[in-house]
């Protein structure tokens, strides 16, 4: 069933969770007329400081899902909230349908062309992408505009856009799994490892809801896979659109890496190559063979593509070029936020000569399989944050490691212990709560020390 507007005129929505997308639904249902209901787990003081000056226009409750959910003519479910909560099956029980933001914010959007982009890591690189490039060319008068999980809510955006504008949504499976007939006329499943199991439940659920990015898709439709995933190969056979692989040279991939370019060949058409954009690591190479797909498949020209990848300047906190300190090469990876993530931004390294500031809160993975990598590029860790102990129970005996408690400490550490030619990279394989609002303000800070001792 999807969100028809006019089949709840009149009705009162409860919004479940007022997180930023939360909020943005409040907002777009107040502007659309509906009578909205905020319930929260958060104690009501955190609700209404959520809330701003909304606070008076609507009604509200915090510290629990209390019965008047049950009253509501329909419930706008936000991301974070799991899928077992019980106030979710008490809403079922009571017959009151519950939607997603996405799909609600989505029926009061005008423009019919939506691009969507998932998987578990890349979203936001490859979704930025995407969009300049679909800026880039689409025929004048026609915008492409970015939201979704990227930080900017789909009910901010897509409601204001003109029908003839593309959307280009990050989304994630937070999203995808509360949506029942989303649709994009073209989407990407980059990658599926695991992740967030505990939201989902499960494995299975988590690429069930991966899954759903297609689901809706039919004919000419298009959904980019990446060929070299086994899970994402997998689930691509039960696509029932025009379908276009990346990966390795091979018969049934449309997009792969030779030679330093990115070369592209669709069926019926002649081979392409590409320049990829500057960003570091073979990760943004998949990343950019994505949002090439999407491109080419959707009819845009090779030249526009070309021409948006060169410009490209990267998404901040993602291996970002925060300048160099006495010759030491800064580079702020703050978006690392699990030990994989690393993992992925010391590939990209080839001497031995990264200082690497890890920590922050602990998320209960071990740091062990950094090993090979810290033995292979590390010359020294920093470490801060809460996970200190455990970084030194697992990677202890390989390179020296300097306790440093915070991050104005390791950058001084570094600066001092550090020569020309080497790198200083934070990329901390923790989340940042433990003394940080989120890792934008963690790489923000790192950035701030970088640029007062230049
Ligand atoms: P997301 O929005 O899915 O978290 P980002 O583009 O913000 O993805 O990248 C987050 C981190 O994930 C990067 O710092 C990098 O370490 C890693 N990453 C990015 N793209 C890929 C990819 N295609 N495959 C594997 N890891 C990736």
């Amino acid at each position: 069933m999807s969100f028809v507007p006019k089949a709840y005129r009149g009705r009162t929505a409860a919004v479940l969770g007022l997180g930023k997308s939360g909020l943005a639904a409040v907002r777009l249902l107040k502007r659309k007329g509906f009578r909205v209901f905020v319930s929260d787990t958060r104690p009501r003081a955190e609700v209404k400081a959520a809330l701003g000056r909304l606070a008076r226009a609507v009604s509200w409750e915090g510290g629990g899902h209390g019965p008047r959910v049950l009253k509501a003519g329909f419930a706008v479910k936000s991301p974070g909230l799991p899928s077992r909560a019980p106030v979710l099956a008490r809403l079922r029980e009571s017959a009151v349908p519950v939607f997603s933001e996405l799909e609600v914010a989505l029926a009061f959007s005008p423009p019919k062309d939506v691009v969507a982009i998932t998987g578990t890591n890349g979203k936001t690189t490859t979704t930025a992408l995407a969009a300049e490039v679909f800026r880039q060319g689409l025929p004048r008068g026609r915008r492409a505009l970015l939201a979704g999980n990227i930080g900017l809510p789909v009910s901010d955006v897509a409601p204001a856009a003109r029908a003839k504008d593309t959307l280009v949504l990050e989304v994630s499976s937070y999203q995808l799994e509360d949506s029942r007939s989303f649709h994009p006329r073209a989407a990407a499943l980059l990658n599926i490892t695991p992740d967030h199991v505990d939201h989902h439940g499960s494995m299975a659920a988590y690429i069930e809801a991966k899954a759903k990015v297609f689901r809706e898709q039919r004919g000419e439709d298009l959904c980019v896979f990446n060929a070299e995933d086994p899970l994402v190969r997998k689930l691509s056979r039960r696509c029932r659109c025009r379908r276009l692989f990346f990966g390795r040279k091979g018969a049934h991939v449309h997009a792969w890496v030779e030679g330093g370019k990115i070369k592209v060949k669709l069926p019926g058409r002649k081979e392409t190559a590409f320049i990829p954009p500057d960003l570091p690591g073979t990760h943004n190479l998949a990343n950019a063979m994505a949002a090439i797909l999407l491109a080419l498949g959707s009819g845009l020209k090779a030249a526009a593509v070309q021409k948006a990848l060169k410009a490209f300047p990267g998404v901040p906190h993602r291996l970002e070029e925060a300048g160099a300190v006495r010759g030491i090469r800064c580079v702020n990876d703050s978006k690392a936020t699990n030990v994989d993530s690393t993992m992925v931004a010391l590939r990209t390294f080839t001497e031995k000569n990264v200082l690497l500031i890890l920590g922050g809160l602990h998320k209960g993975s071990p740091y062990k399989p950094l090993q090979p990598l810290v033995e292979a590029v590390v010359k020294g860790i920093l470490t801060i944050g809460s996970a200190a102990a455990k970084v030194e129970e697992d990677l202890g005996g390989l390179v020296p490691i300097f306790p440093c408690g915070d991050l104005k400490t390791a950058f001084t550490t570094a600066l001092h212990i550090g020569a020309p030619g080497d790198v200083l990279l934070l990329s901390p394989a923790c989340a940042s709560f433990d003394q940080f609002r989120d890792f934008e303000d963690r790489g923000d800070q790192f950035k701030a020390l970088v640029k007062a001792s230049r």
